[in-house]
């Protein structure tokens, strides 16, 4: 599914391909912090088509416990998470946060993951749980 999308401000837009199957709600304990919430939104991008239209993207690198480097993206002027994925060149999945799709009204989650670092009242009992990540 073709979508578009930008940041609160404006300054970022891009358009982008989804898989309006891999919609998922996550509950790890980064995307509680990073997003200054409970949980985290993303909606998976097919074969890295994500195309920023406008702005430049600021990056911030965290280094998991597992030794990986995530990337996560967002606007420098208003601070909107953009997407998250491995840091570096080589291909991989690309998190893209569910926020900023214009067609977010579309894309139903379907899964939550993290639900062992999940604020108990954050879970939705409607909806199938993974205790990680997969
Ligand atoms: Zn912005
Ligand atoms: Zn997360």
């Amino acid at each position: 599914m073709n979508v578009t999308g930008k940041c609160f401000c404006g300054h970022i837009s891009y358009k982008a391909e989804v898989d309006p199957n891999i919609v998922a709600v996550c509950h790890c304990s980064d995307c509680q912090e990073h997003s200054g919430t409970a949980f985290g939104v993303i909606a998976g991008v097919i074969d890295e088509e994500f195309h920023l239209l406008t702005g430049k993207l600021k990056s911030f690198i965290k280094v998991a416990a597992s030794g990986n480097h995530r990337e996560l993206t967002f606007c420098p002027e208003c601070g909107t998470r953009i997407y998250a994925k491995d840091a570096g060149d080589k291909p991989g999945f690309i998190g893209l946060r569910y926020g900023t799709i214009e067609q977010r009204n579309e894309l139903t989650p379907n899964i939550q993951v993290w639900c062992k670092s999940a604020q108990p009242w954050a879970i939705i009992e409607s909806m199938p749980k993974l205790e990680n990540q997969s």
